[in-house]
């Protein structure tokens, strides 16, 4: 007989099939060939997402939390800013605070963790019945554009104790998110999985790294921002195009939520 993790999955794959019978959502034929970023963008990246981050911080984050504890934060910063790269990166997953998948799996066997999972937005179909740039997400399995999500279906599989899950529209909204839920949960350890394009995931290093979390970041494809001007449309909301995740990401997200499963059952919610 089949796990609980495993019916909702089963679940989740027999709605898709039925709801695409009725109405076909819109995806990208092919995967286009372009530079997860461009040359030009990489280079000095790291000042430029600390110039962006500065000044985009219209809700203050800089002083209501980091400033808060200037010594502690400051020093992590620039320890991870004299980094050559602020993460460890095994395929389509990048690694914060971990040296591989293993230290990872380790991580999620501890039932005293809080497991934080965030989408980025793009990732939502055009179709979305919640908007495509918002955090909200009604994730209904009624919903026939729900239905055939993938967010909808890791909403469905991080139905767990001690897990809070979002969709991610700006890297601010990330940012006062994971200093709030460490802020409010100061005796558990924050443990995050989030997606995100490749650009944000370097730009978003340093600054998890000053809050000493732990975590994963899982690269997408497809129509990605790969030039610091997309990045900025799409922090406004500008973003036509659809990203994809690859086989083996899918992967480590679902095994991710299995085994963390796994770790809380059998507590309440
Ligand atoms: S699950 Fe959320 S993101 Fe996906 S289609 Fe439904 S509302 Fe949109």
């Amino acid at each position: 007989m089949l796990g609980r993790f495993e019916q909702k999955k089963e679940l989740f794959e027999k709605n898709k099939l039925k709801s695409a019978s009725i109405l076909s959502l819109k995806i990208l034929e092919n995967e286009p060939k372009i530079p997860q970023i461009t040359p030009k963008t990489r280079r000095f990246l790291k000042l430029k997402s600390l110039f962006y981050i500065l000044k985009e911080d219209h809700k203050n984050l800089v002083g209501r939390y980091i400033l808060k504890k200037p010594f502690h934060y400051g020093a992590n910063f620039l320890k991870s800013l004299l980094k050559k790269e602020s993460y460890n990166r095994i395929g389509d997953a990048f690694l914060y605070g971990l040296d591989d998948l293993e230290e990872w799996k380790e991580k999620l066997k501890n039932k005293q963790a809080l497991l934080v999972v965030g989408f980025s937005y793009c990732h939502k179909p055009l179709e979305c019945p919640s908007g495509r740039f918002t955090s909200a997400c009604k994730s209904q399995s009624a919903d026939p554009v729900c239905s055939q999500c993938l967010i909808h279906k890791y909403k469905l599989l991080a139905e767990i104790p001690h897990t809070i899950t979002f969709v991610i529209p700006t890297i601010h909204y990330i940012g006062e998110k994971i200093l709030k839920i460490k802020k409010n949960y100061p005796d558990r350890e924050v443990i995050f999985l989030i997606s995100a394009c490749e650009m944000t995931l370097k730009m978003f290093g340093d600054w998890g790294n000053m809050a000493s979390i732990k975590g994963i970041g899982i690269r997408l494809g497809g129509r990605i921002c790969n030039t610091m001007r997309a990045f900025i449309l799409s922090e406004q909301g500008i973003k036509p195009g659809l990203t994809t995740i690859s086989e083996s990401a899918d992967q480590i997200i679902t095994e991710s939520l299995s085994l963390w499963d796994k770790t809380q059952a059998g507590v309440d919610f």
